[in-house]
């Protein structure tokens, strides 16, 4: 393929997001009104990823629940939406006082809740109060717990034991593989369980043990079946000593396919170790690497790069998960989970809010970079702060929604590289350091829509530095054919919101 060859990461886009993105003329008449950015949350997209995760317990005839971790997104739309749910299966994973009290107001009771991440007191008194699940970062958090609920005359708390190092081999059969896991500061180190068991026999007066817990931030499928495993075999160890826990939370991390197909990712990031050895020009704003660098003609460094094509994510990887064969006992973790008849909590953040939502913003001027030949700076009504995959990953190709609503081919005849520039007065300000390829060049007043960034990316790092605004979140369903809108805060789920005689 020729060097300058457009290198697109066309998103990976499933119906009914699809089915929106052709709504031209409804999305530019949101951003009219609305103005630029705007985030745009589909309500019954999550419902359904919801019922796929149910569907692989299922297959493996598994109970227990599917706990939405609500920091990937602020929305109440979604959150309410969950909590139309069969409060049997869907629950919700609160990390601050703030998330309790939001969930609490969309309509979750507290049984259906977990309390996780750092708590401070009041958090903690609410979880507990309200009767939620707490899970457990420390001794010292089980000590600040109980006391709370003897002072307080707080019923006894279910919590659930969260532990770090579950993932490493040592003790295990299959020594020396490589972790990708990057360990964690939070819960209670596995070497440190002795004390953990005699804190929570110490204090079953005021707590309950209903199981054990973890997060692991990987995608390594191997470190997690490990844990998994491991987890299971603690958990006879508690039974041995009195304890009654039955559930395993192995957290969340099931991941999500950003792009579409696995060849565009893969010349991409073949074209970037090439670019950052010199053999073909940059690929990004000022050669940046995405932690790449060439040093005397070959690549150090490793990507600092979510895999943004995944062929196994969500509901896909959870089940993956439950079928490969755990190291010690040579059985999958589903068979040992029936057979010590322990149930499975998930917290999926990111995976379940997959193809929910997309983040538009206006285009506000097109200009030549001036030190490339057509190069483009394409800046946006929106900042990094607003679509901030980039976190962890590079964002993939916006999809162009012409002023006119149609797709004018004629436009400057092809595809043509820019960089996307944001709306703050700073020269970090790139919505992606990617040289991003466009079926053709822009014109003002066009708008760009980024997709599926429901999880993390369209509010978790959202300013208001330079007072420019902050997106609002509208919420948007189908009917028909018909897309209808409301703000975010007005959604609930009511097939007839407006009290229509029926
Ligand atoms: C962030 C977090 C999650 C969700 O992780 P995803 O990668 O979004 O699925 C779940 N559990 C805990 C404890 C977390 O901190």
């Amino acid at each position: 393929m020729a060097k300058d060859a457009p290198l697109y990461l066309k998103p990976r886009v499933e119906p009914p997001l699809a089915s929106l993105l052709g709504e031209v003329r409804f999305l530019h008449s949101l951003v009219d009104t609305l103005g630029s950015p705007l985030n745009v949350l589909l309500p019954e997209v999550v419902a359904g990823n919801a019922e796929h995760f149910r569907s692989v317990y299922v297959r493996h005839r598994l109970c227990g629940r599917v706990y939405f971790a609500h920091k990937a997104n602020r929305s109440s739309a979604l959150v309410r939406r969950l909590a139309a749910c069969d409060p049997a299966v869907v629950g919700i994973d609160v990390a601050s006082l703030g998330e309790l009290r939001h969930a609490l107001s969309c309509g979750f009771t507290g049984d259906r809740m977990m309390a996780t991440g750092p708590k401070d007191p009041q958090f903690l008194w609410l979880a507990a109060r309200v009767g939620a699940t707490v899970n457990l970062d420390s001794v010292g958090e089980l000590r600040q717990l109980a006391e709370l609920v003897r002072e307080h005359g707080l019923g006894r708390t279910r919590v659930l034991a969260r532990l770090s190092g579950l993932e490493s081999d040592t003790g295990f059969e299959g020594a020396g593989t490589r972790l990708l896991s990057r360990g964690s500061r939070f819960g209670t180190p596995v070497a440190a369980a002795e004390a953990l068991w005699s804190a929570l026999e110490e204090h079953a007066d005021a707590v309950e043990l209903v199981g054990l817990a973890y997060h692991l931030d990987t995608t390594g499928l191997e470190e997690k079946v490990r844990a998994l495993e491991r987890c299971v075999l603690l958990m006879d160890e508690c039974r041995a000593r009195g304890l009654t826990p039955g559930v395993v939370d192995i957290g969340g991390g099931f991941g999500v396919g950003y792009v579409a197909e696995a060849a565009e990712w893969e010349r991409w990031t073949t074209a970037l170790s090439e670019a950052v050895l010199g053999i073909r020009p940059p690929l990004t704003w000022r050669g940046h690497g995405y932690g790449l660098r060439g040093e005397g003609g070959t690549v150090r460094g490793t990507a600092a790069l979510y895999p943004a094509h995944r062929s196994v994510a969500g509901p896909a990887y959870l089940d993956a998960l439950l079928s490969r064969p755990a190291p010690a006992l040579g059985r999958s973790p589903a068979t040992l989970l029936l057979e010590h008849l322990n149930d499975l909590y998930i917290e999926p953040g990111r995976a379940l809010v997959d193809q929910c939502g997309v983040s538009l913003a206006r285009v506000l001027e097109v200009r030549p970079t001036g030190d490339a030949p057509d190069r483009y700076l394409v800046r946006l009504g929106m900042n990094a702060g607003d679509v901030s995959l980039e976190e962890h990953g590079v964002l993939v190709d916006p999809v162009l929604l012409p002023r006119d609503g149609a797709r004018d081919e004629s436009n400057g005849a092809g595809p043509v590289g820019v960089h996307l520039v944001g709306n703050l007065c700073l020269e970090a300000d790139l919505i992606t350091r990617r040289l991003v390829y466009l079926p053709r060049l822009p014109s003002s007043g066009d708008v760009l829509a980024f997709v599926n960034t429901a999880g993390y990316a369209m509010d978790f790092h959202a300013h208001q530095a330079q007072r420019q605004p902050l997106a609002r979140t509208v919420a948007v369903t189908e009917e028909d054919g018909i897309w209808r809108w409301c703000l975010d805060e007005d959604y609930w789920p009511l097939t007839n919101p407006q009290g229509r005689p029926t």
